[in-house]
């Protein structure tokens, strides 16, 4: 089959995976499926992955194949697999784990001790086929198309985990900022609309994400390159700050609007990456606020994703790209040149 690999680290994004032929995978463990990859979303961690970003925090072998917001078809199940079947459409949850270790047990699919992640540390599925376990995959139901639903995997999940935490603790009337409307961002927004009663604002450097933000329910948007967002939040929220601030870009500057933009007692999300955390201790003193992380979500929380596209609450931008365009794909997202979410759609 073909599959999009990785052999070497690089900052050249034009060549970074070559299209390989490889042996299609088989089940090697009773609860493995094998899914015929329908639609993988190009995530800005397979640019950070190619970069050499993660080799400090998970073991990577290459070459390895990259893509992990995979859906697609059951085409085979190992021995044991009970919960579905051969031809059921699935979206795949984007690590595969043990089911027995403790955190396991609590439901945090993420810091599954024994947890492998396809596209990460073990093949992916920017692939004709991808390997990986009955426990990780959600049966689609009828009318949703796996290839427009295939980024919500990371994507999705992830921006639905941090907009969770943060409705949690959302009042009516409370205030929410989205920074970053992007592939992540304007998925975020569209959670946050159906699922809290806050006043929300986003902000975005460019214009047409900000028009898209206006579209999917944000209260207020903000310039960022002209407009002050310390005064324009203290302006919105009558210096009340925003209790819950979801960064999906994540960079030196969107980090340090936290100590002027946060509500007292309020969180900084960080779910875009990249940047660094300068600010002085004494500010999240005075302020109590946090900077809180965000590693994907949990198996549960992907259910209810899908839930919320299968009533039409979130709804995703899309473009479809075939797997031999997959490094124009990444050079253009390097450059910004991506609306909403790139989908590979393997032969
Ligand atoms: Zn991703
Ligand atoms: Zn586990």
């Amino acid at each position: 089959m073909e599959a999009a690999r990785l052999h070497a680290y690089t900052d050249d994004m034009e060549n970074g995976l070559s299209i390989d032929e490889i042996d299609r995978p088989e089940p090697e463990q009773s609860d493995h499926v094998v899914v015929e990859v329908q639609g993988a979303g190009w995530c800005q961690t397979d640019n950070h992955i190619i970069e050499g970003l993660w080799t400090d925090y998970v073991e990577q072998t290459l070459p390895m194949t990259l893509g992990h917001e995979n859906a697609g078809e059951i085409v085979e199940v190992g021995d044991e697999v009970k919960t579905v079947s051969v031809g059921d459409t699935v979206i795949c949850h984007p690590v595969m784990t043990c089911g027995q270790c403790r955190q396991c047990r609590l439901g945090e699919d993420m810091y599954c001790e024994n947890v492998q992640f396809p596209g990460l540390t073990t093949d992916g599925g920017f692939a004709e086929y991808l390997l990986t376990s009955e426990r990780s995959v959600i049966p689609l139901p009828d009318g949703v198309d796996p290839v427009e639903i295939a980024p919500h995997a990371d994507a999705g999940i992830t921006a639905y985990h941090a907009v969770k935490k943060a409705t949690r603790v959302l009042n009516p009337g409370d205030h929410a900022v989205v920074i970053g409307v992007g592939g992540l961002g304007h998925i975020g927004l569209q959670c946050l609309d159906a699922m809290s009663a806050a006043e929300i604002t986003a902000l975005d450097v460019k214009e047409e994400a900000r028009d898209l933000a206006d579209s999917l329910g944000a209260h207020h948007t903000v310039d960022p390159t002209t407009e002050d967002v310390a005064t324009v939040i203290g302006d919105i929220t009558d210096g009340a700050g925003a209790e819950q601030v979801i960064d999906f870009v994540g960079r030196d500057e969107t980090t340090a609007y936290a100590p002027d933009i946060v509500a007292p007692g309020g969180d900084h999300h960080i779910v875009g990456y990249g940047g660094h955390i300068h600010e002085p201790s004494q500010s999240l003193v005075n302020g109590e606020f946090s900077y809180r992380g965000t590693l994907v979500g949990r198996y549960t929380e992907l259910q209810e994703l899908v839930t919320l596209v299968e009533r039409g609450d979130v709804s995703l931008r899309t473009s479809r790209y075939d797997l031999g365009d997959i490094n124009t794909v990444a050079e253009k997202l390097e450059h910004g040149e991506i609306e909403g979410r790139a989908v590979i759609t393997p032969p």
